[in-house]
């Protein structure tokens, strides 16, 4: 039997977090809102409006092609998509198309080692990068179909790999790796379910060792990674038994049903030239000068995968801790300031990051900079134990108790007490009266009975609530009893 190799390249639209959609002053976020209430003339396409391009969809566009290492263009054009459907009142769809915002780029993703074979990285070139508009919403109802409009408009940048992925695997690992990223550089909040990132798969195969691209097929409609991994297996499984039976693949595009885990096809592929494209005629080309260029990668920050790398290097953390650490931007902020208001070892602060810390950002749903419990509290507790004022389980209470009262540590160690009490004088009061309540004991251990000092350490920490430094009581002792 012919071994296949898997080629997969994937077509990403990117939702943009702009306040207001791309052409009009409509609100663009409409999750939460009813059908048909962000909409005005311009878009719902009415006839004698003109378009007025969002100025932050721009930035937010381009400082995505930045992370993705794509050039940007300094003048780039809008195009006419022109096609028929419900969910497109104008007609047509304002795109790019020759000259979009940026060209090139790649995403580098890191595939962890597994079963018998090693870590490596596949390198991801983007092909297409540009801005649209988003078109409406269009479902089915008691036999109806209802159009929903308040989707027409909305910043996208649509983005396409080229045929470079080699797995189900390196796709899902691809949509994890553009999600945090979109995230980190705040330009979307790519919920997949939400339709904020979406996702479709060109799939084909062919005989491992081969050069030549077999005709692909489309899978759409997915809206979650695990989906995504899903239905390429199933595709890919299909494909083989298909060229196996000697038939060939057509180029079709197929729907993935999440209810039932099967794809169906849903129609055979438009080529480009049935879009009919020309250039916008409504809107100027976008000029983006060295400065405002140099105005918007200013925001650009240090991406994921780099400071990923830093966290090994610099820190000398395992990839393990860099990985989670990096997994979102404000909890890398986090360990980062902790690290340096802490100045000791920064394996210490990632432990409690990941234990104490995380476990308590999952149960709250909240972000590492929402917490009372600030990255120096976080190392004034660390210094506490690391100088024995408290024991490490005092200090796993104190994560609790400053989150809940925003009080420092310290103010809740002095206020409560907690401290462990390495006060000579207040010891060696609580040995004396152990001593003169135990006259048996302290006879027996004077005739020879050594074992009897274990017993004595522990009636003064009992008396002291276990917070007695017990080095310093059993020295007391000693003395006392010699
Ligand atoms: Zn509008």
């Amino acid at each position: 039997m012919t071994d296949y190799e898997v080629i997969i390249g994937l077509e990403t639209h990117i939702q943009l977090n702009t306040v207001t959609k791309i052409f009009c002053s409509c609100k663009a976020d409409s999750w939460f809102d009813p059908p048909n209430t962000n909409i005005c003339p311009v878009c719902t396409g009415l006839p004698g409006v003109l378009p007025v391009l969002n100025k932050s969809a721009v930035e937010k566009g381009a400082l995505l092609a930045a992370a993705m290492h794509a050039q940007l263009r300094p003048l780039s054009f809008f195009d006419r998509k022109n096609y028929f459907y419900p969910d497109l009142p104008k007609g047509y769809q304002i795109s790019q198309y020759d000259q979009s915002l940026a060209f090139g780029g790649y995403l580098d993703l890191p595939m962890p080692a597994s079963a018998g074979r090693p870590a490596y990285v596949r390198h991801v070139g983007i092909i297409k990068l540009h801005l649209e508009e988003d078109a409406g919403k269009t479902k089915n109802v008691g036999g109806e179909r209802w159009t929903d409009f308040n989707r027409c408009g909305v910043p996208l940048v649509e983005m396409v790999t080229g045929p470079d992925l080699r797995s189900a695997d390196e796709a899902a690992q691809y949509l994890i790796r553009l999600r945090q990223l979109l995230r980190w550089i705040g330009v979307s909040e790519a919920d997949m379910e939400r339709g904020q990132l979406r996702c479709d798969a060109n799939v084909s195969i062919r005989p491992v060792g081969a050069t030549y691209l077999n005709p692909k097929t489309e899978i759409k409609n997915v809206n979650s990674i695990e989906s995504v991994r899903d239905a390429i297996l199933k595709e890919v499984e299909r494909q083989i038994r298909e060229v196996e039976a000697g038939h060939k693949i057509e180029a079709w595009t197929l729907e993935w049903d999440e209810d039932k885990q099967v794809l169906r096809k849903m129609r055979s592929k438009e080529t480009e030239a049935d879009y009919r494209y020309f250039r916008e005629p409504d809107l100027l080309p976008i000029r983006l000068t060295e400065e405002w260029k140099a105005e918007i990668l200013s925001a650009l920050p240090e991406l994921p995968l780099e400071r990923r790398q830093r966290f090994m290097d610099a820190y000398e953390l395992p990839e393990y801790d860099a990985e989670i650490l990096t997994s979102e931007r404000r909890l890398s902020d986090y360990f980062e300031q902790a690290v340096l208001a802490y100045r000791g070892d920064p394996k210490r602060v990632s432990n409690w990051l990941m234990n104490e810390i995380l476990r308590m950002l999952n149960e709250r749903g909240l972000t590492a900079d929402a917490l009372r419990l600030t990255p120096t509290y976080l190392a004034d507790i660390l210094r506490l134990v690391d100088s024995g004022q408290i024991n490490t389980s005092t200090g796993k209470s104190l994560v609790e108790k400053v989150e809940a009262t925003g009080k420092s540590p310290q103010q809740i160690v002095a206020e409560e007490g907690l401290a462990k009490v390495s006060d000579d004088a207040a010891i060696r009061a609580v040995c004396q009266e152990v001593l003169s309540e135990s006259p048996k004991e302290v006879e027996a251990y004077r005739a020879g009975k050594q074992t009897l000092m274990g017993w004595f350490v522990g009636q003064v920490m009992k008396k002291m609530r276990g917070k007695a430094d017990p080095t310093l009581a059993r020295q007391i002792l000693e003395e006392l009893l010699s």
